[in-house]
């Protein structure tokens, strides 16, 4: 199945010059949500990753981090934006290109040593993935890799990555 028939091109937004990869139009369609779904738990098992835990960030992670867990069978854990979670947060301060920005994960979900993979709908400049990477590695659990729908390859976010496995579906 080919998912770009899927996804959504959206120019200009959210500013002038974006063009916006629009995964609500997959997940509408039940055949591509299920391909989806299916093709990252697959290329999970290939790659023998065996993680406790999935972590998606906010917000279009959980939608396909909470899937993937289901079909590994594992928990799944949010990291958020600041002051979104209840309980005691563990916090990590990133850069962005204009400013800096914060992530959030409760302080009991995870613990030492625990193995985890990192959930998001796309990587684009790397910095979302890699401040997740961070907050995991200081807690001190063992990022396994990542997995994303979309990947903008110009933007070159893999480089930002330790060097883990990463899978991405589908590039632009
Ligand atoms: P990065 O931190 O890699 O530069 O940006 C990735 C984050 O921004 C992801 O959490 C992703 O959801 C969001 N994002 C940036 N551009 C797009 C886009 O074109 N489409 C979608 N669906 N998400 C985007």
């Amino acid at each position: 199945m080919d998912l770009k028939t899927l996804i959504r091109n959206i120019p200009d937004f959210p500013k002038p010059g974006i063009m916006f990869r629009d995964i609500t139009t997959l997940l509408n369609n039940a055949e591509g949500l299920r391909y989806t779904i299916d093709s990252l738990t697959e290329k999970c098992l290939e790659l023998d990753l065996k993680p406790d835990h999935i972590v998606g960030m906010e917000s279009r992670g959980f939608l396909f981090g909470v899937p993937l867990a289901y079909q590994l069978n594992v928990g799944f854990i949010p990291v958020r934006k600041p002051g979104k979670l209840p309980a005691a947060v563990h916090t990590i301060k990133y850069d962005l290109e204009y400013g800096t920005d914060k992530l959030e994960i409760h302080q009991d979900a995870v613990a030492a040593h625990h193995k985890v993979l990192i959930v998001d709908d796309l990587i684009a400049t790397g910095g979302t993935a890699k401040a997740t990477a961070d907050l995991l590695q200081k807690i001190g659990c063992e990022v396994l890799g990542f997995a994303f729908i979309i990947e903008l390859v110009d933007l070159k976010g893999r480089r930002q990555l330790p060097d883990l496995p990463i899978i991405s579906l589908v590039q632009y």
